[in-house]
């Protein structure tokens, strides 16, 4: 039948996803710069610029193995507060809470990794939370933030998701999403799709050994859906002023929507 058909393609899906990550979770650094050309780490920026972070928020970053969004939420909101302690407001960044939740033990370890050479080892207002993007373990309504980066793309039901954002977003939490996504124009499309199916492919297998997965990477960008049908997606999720930016003519957008 056409569900039994659709549930082993799932079942195949979630483990690609599991064994792609395990794979690239060693040279995942490595490889973001190099694919990206070094720009992922101004597309997060701009994520977090989006986000407005400020002291003693909760924040959620789902997909966050690296920590790359969350130690960025951090630093925001410690400039915030330096900035409020010396116009004298009251100290609110004790009560910060930045949650950082990865299906991949893999990835939650290069993040914690990280957070020690950073200086962030002892923060306390990191935690490392091993679940799932579709079924999250935080209690309804308690968020003030959600990020998701490069993430969504993987899931195996992007409703779910979306459904379990909107459910632990706190009225007037915002939703932001930052993917890979479609670009439109002629020429720059077509130096696009060569870069994606052919470049990628063998950088991956010179510097990760590794070309299936990268292949894989980049076909599950051509298969998640447009800026408009996400866009859709999130409204139909319950997300109100549902909007995206398109950075580098749409190679990356960022989607976002508040719960009012
Ligand atoms: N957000 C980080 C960044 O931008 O550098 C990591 C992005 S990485 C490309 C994708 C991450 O999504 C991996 O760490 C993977 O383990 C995680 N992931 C895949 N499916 C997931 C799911 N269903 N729930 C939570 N995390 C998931």
């Amino acid at each position: 039948t056409s569900f039994g058909f659709k549930e082993v393609r799932e079942e195949e899906k979630s483990k690609l996803v599991g064994n792609v990550f395990s794979s690239v979770a060693s040279n995942y650094d490595l490889m973001n710069d190099l694919m990206s050309i070094g720009l992922h780490r101004l597309w997060k920026d701009r994520l977090v610029t989006k986000l407005g972070p400020f002291p003693g928020m909760k924040h959620l970053d789902v997909a966050g193995g690296t920590g790359d969004i969350a130690f960025r939420v951090l630093e925001s909101i410690r400039s915030v507060s330096r900035r409020a302690m010396q116009d004298g407001f009251a100290e609110t960044e004790e009560q910060t809470q930045i949650y950082i939740c990865d299906i991949n033990p893999n990835m939650l370890n290069i993040g914690k990794k990280r957070a020690i050479e950073r200086g962030f080892a002892e923060d306390r207002y990191l935690h490392w939370v091993e679940g799932d993007a579709e079924a999250l373990s935080f209690e309804d309504e308690s968020m003030d933030g959600y990020t998701i980066g490069f993430g969504i793309r993987n899931v195996t039901h992007i409703e779910k998701a979306l459904a379990e954002a909107y459910r632990v977003l706190k009225r007037g939490g915002r939703f932001l999403c930052l993917e890979l996504s479609h670009v439109e124009f002629p020429v720059f499309k077509q130096l696009y799709d060569y870069y994606s199916f052919s470049v990628i492919p063998a950088v991956g297998e010179l510097v990760a050994g590794d070309r299936e997965s990268y292949q894989y990477l980049v076909e599950s960008i051509r298969r998640f859906p447009n800026q408009d049908a996400f866009g859709r997606m999130i409204v139909d999720a319950g997300f109100q002023k549902v909007e995206y930016e398109n950075l580098v003519g749409g190679v990356v957008a960022i989607h976002s929507g508040l719960k009012l």
